[in-house]
């Protein structure tokens, strides 16, 4: 690898941010946005600005989603058909079939989406895993996009996702002098 040898960003880990687009566990920014109380992350690939995602985070979600589509839509359809059937579309179980169908729809379409990402990553991930350390090592220092040391908290936060924290501060220690040598020497 042209930059750090320490970490192969080709090499598959279910506990770190991947990029689909990319198909590496590339370097990322953290974006926060807030709404009311709540504060949500996102990771944007460094490399070309797609929102990345954790396996290990996204798969219970998926999973919990379409339990609860088919709840919805369990629930939804003979209540809504009922109504239909002996034709009262004005009370109020017609009007929960209705919002939970439309739950169901939104939700759906959700899970849909991590559904369609996970299988993404795991294509990918079993790829990788029928692959020798050496030919990974090869595939990392070919890629076009090679994760660069920074200072920031969002390197560090990057970095341990593979090392321990005591690696990472090596990390620091080796690659973050260099950032500081004065030009004129
Ligand atoms: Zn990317």
């Amino acid at each position: 690898m042209k930059n750090l040898p320490e970490i192969n960003h080709c090499s598959p880990n279910r506990k770190a941010y991947w990029c689909s687009a990319c198909k590496a566990h590339n370097t990322f920014d953290i974006k926060s946005s807030r709404s009311g109380n709540n504060t949500t992350w996102t990771y944007h690939c460094k490399a070309c600005r797609f929102s990345m995602f954790n396996p290990a985070d996204v798969y219970p979600w998926k999973n919990g989603l379409f339990v609860f589509v088919g709840l919805c839509f369990l629930i939804a359809v003979p209540i809504g058909l009922i109504c239909l059937v002996i034709g009262d579309t004005d009370s109020n179980f017609f009007s929960i079939s209705l919002i939970l169908a439309g739950f169901g729809a939104f939700f759906g379409w959700i899970a849909w989406m991590m559904h369609k990402y996970m299988k993404q990553w795991n294509v990918w991930h079993s790829a990788q895993r029928r692959k020798s350390p050496e030919r990974l090592t090869l595939e990392a220092m070919n890629h076009p996009f090679q994760p660069e040391y920074d200072s920031s908290g969002d390197f560090t936060e990057w970095a341990e996702q593979f090392l321990t924290p005591e690696e990472v501060e090596q990390l620091h220690a080796k690659y973050g002098k260099r950032l500081f040598i004065p030009a004129n020497q």
